[in-house]
């Protein structure tokens, strides 16, 4: 189990509840591995702000597991 924090200061609210984004832990799976990741998210929809460090590859398979929910 290995975690990476892409927590960082941001102005950016989400676009549709227009609330303040938070730090939020999310699990993915990437080279048959379990990463937990922090990124910024809505507290309400759980809409996330992706860096694009993290957009580059790994993304696609957070998106696979947020689908399965
Ligand atoms: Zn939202």
């Amino acid at each position: 189990m290995s975690g990476y924090s892409f927590i960082e200061a941001t102005p950016w609210q989400c676009a549709g509840c227009r609330l303040p984004l938070t730090p939020t832990t999310v699990s993915l799976t990437y080279l048959n591995s379990v990463f937990n990741v922090e990124l910024m998210a809505c507290p309400r929809c759980g809409m996330l702000l992706v860096p694009e460090s993290l957009a580059a590859g790994r993304m696609l398979e957070v998106e696979q597991l947020l689908e399965d929910k």
